[in-house]
C-alpha cells in the first residue's frame, strides 16, 4: 500500500522529496484538516498537492490508477477544488469564494479537497479564511501552498500541518533533466541556474539566452556609475530581458495546450475543467518564472559582488553592504513588488564603479 500511495506522488509529478511524500502518506489515514506545503516554486509543491489530493479520494488510498486518482492527477476532480489568487494578492472576495466552497459537500464521494495556491499572497485576507481553516465542515481537507511563511500567514500556519518542501539539489535535478531525455552537458550546465526549481531546469534546458542573461547581471557592478540615468537604463535592459526569457516558457506551454487539444479532440471530450486548469496552471507559472529569473539575477549580481569581495579584501565595506542590499531585495520577492521600482531602489543603492560606497543620500 505505502508503496502504491508513493507512486501516486511520482505520478503526479513529485521529484525526490522524500521526507514530505512519508509526511503526506502518513496522513491519509487520518487527515487533519488543514496542511501548509511550504516550498519555492518548482520544488514540487503543486505536485505533491496534487498527489495528496487524489490519495485523499481514492478508495485504494492512493493506487494511481483508478478513476478518483485519474482525474485529480488531470485536475478534473469535482470534489478536488483548486484557488488561484487572481491579482496580485488574494482577495478578500476570492477568500469569500473559498469559505463557501469549503461548506459545500463533496459532490462525488464522502470527502472534498480544497487546494489553494500561492498563500503567501494572502495579505488581508488572512482573517477570512482562518475561520474556516479552524472549523471546517468534517468531509473538507485544505491543501494550502505557500513560497514562504510571511508574517500575515502565521496564525493560518499555526492551525495547520507543515510540511517543508526544500529547493532541490543541483545534482536531483541534473540527474531528472537526463531522465527526461535533455542532453546531459546541458542538463549539467543549466542545473544550478535552476535555483532547484525543476520547471525552471526544463525551461532552461531549451533557453540558448540564459548565457547572456547571467553575463548582463555579472556585468552590472561595472557599469553602475552613481547616476539615476545609469540605472534607469539598466532597469530597462534588465527587464526587456527578463521579459525575453519567458519565450521558451511560452513555446512549452502553448506545446502542451495544442496537446490537450489533440487528446480531446481524440476522445470527443469537452474537456472545458481541463483546459480551464491548464490556462491556469500556465499563468501561475509564467508569474512565476518571472520572480525566479529575477532571483536568478539577483543570486548572479551578490555572486558577482562576492568575487569583488575575495579580489579586494583589504576593503570589504563597499561589496558587504551591495551583498546586503542585493540579498535584502531578494527576500522581498515574495511579497510581489512592483519590480521596476525594487530594481531602481536597489542599483540606486550599490557603489559605483570606482568601488567607493556611494555617498549616503539625504533623506528625501
Ligand atoms: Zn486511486
Amino acid at each position: 500500500m505505502a508503496d502504491e500511495a508513493g507512486d501516486v506522488f511520482r505520478r503526479a509529478g513529485v521529484v525526490d522529496q522524500h521526507r514530505a511524500v512519508a509526511a503526506l502518506r502518513a496522513a491519509l489515514g487520518a487527515p487533519l484538516h488543514a496542511y501548509l506545503l511550504v516550498g519555492p516554486p518548482g520544488a514540487g509543491a503543486a505536485a505533491a498537492a496534487r498527489g495528496f489530493s487524489a490519495a485523499l479520494l481514492c478508495p485504494a488510498g492512493g493506487d494511481g490508477t483508478c478513476r478518483d486518482c485519474r482525474l485529480a492527477l488531470a485536475g478534473e476532480h469535482p470534489d478536488v477544488i483548486t484557488f488561484v489568487p487572481a491579482g496580485a494578492y488574494l482577495s478578500v472576495g476570492d477568500a469569500a469564494d473559498v469559505v463557501r466552497e469549503a461548506q459545500r459537500s463533496p459532490v462525488e464521494g464522502g470527502r472534498k479537497v480544497l487546494v489553494l495556491h500561492e498563500l503567501h499572497r494572502v495579505q488581508h485576507a488572512a482573517p477570512a479564511l482562518l475561520k474556516t481553516l479552524e472549523e471546517p465542515p468534517a468531509s473538507t481537507v485544505s491543501v494550502l501552498l505557500a513560497d514562504a511563511v510571511v508574517p500575515e500567514l502565521v496564525t493560518i500556519a499555526s492551525r495547520s500541518a507543515r510540511i517543508d518542501l526544500p529547493p532541490l539539489a543541483a545534482a536531483t535535478i541534473e540527474k531528472a533533466l537526463v531522465g527526461e531525455g535533455v542532453d546531459p552537458e546541458r542538463a549539467a550546465e543549466v542545473a544550478s541556474p535552476a535555483l532547484g526549481d525543476l520547471e525552471r531546469a526544463r525551461v532552461l534546458a531549451t533557453d540558448d539566452d540564459l548565457a547572456r542573461r547571467q553575463r548582463l547581471w555579472q556585468s552590472l557592478p561595472e557599469h553602475l556609475d552613481g547616476t539615476g540615468s545609469t540605472v534607469a537604463t539598466a532597469v530597462d535592459e534588465l527587464l526587456e530581458h527578463i521579459d525575453d526569457a519567458a519565450a521558451p516558457l511560452r513555446a512549452r506551454q502553448a506545446a502542451e495546450a495544442a496537446a490537450l487539444e489533440e487528446r480531446l479532440a481524440a476522445t470527443g471530450a469537452r474537456g472545458s475543467g481541463g483546459r480551464k486548469a491548464l490556462a491556469e496552471q500556465h499563468k501561475r507559472a509564467l508569474r512565476r518564472q518571472r520572480v525566479t529569473e529575477l532571483r536568478f539575477g539577483l543570486a548572479t549580481l551578490a555572486a558577482a559582488y562576492r568575487d569583488r569581495l575575495a579580489a579586494d579584501p583589504e576593503d570589504p565595506a563597499a561589496a558587504v553592504a551591495a551583498i546586503d542590499a542585493v540579498t535584502a531585495a531578494a527576500e522581498g520577492l515574495v511579497r510581489n513588488p512592483n519590480e521596476p521600482l525594487l530594481l531602481q531602489a536597489l542599483l540606486l543603492r550599490l557603489p559605483a564603479r570606482s568601488g567607493t560606497p556611494r555617498r549616503a543620500s539625504s533623506p528625501a
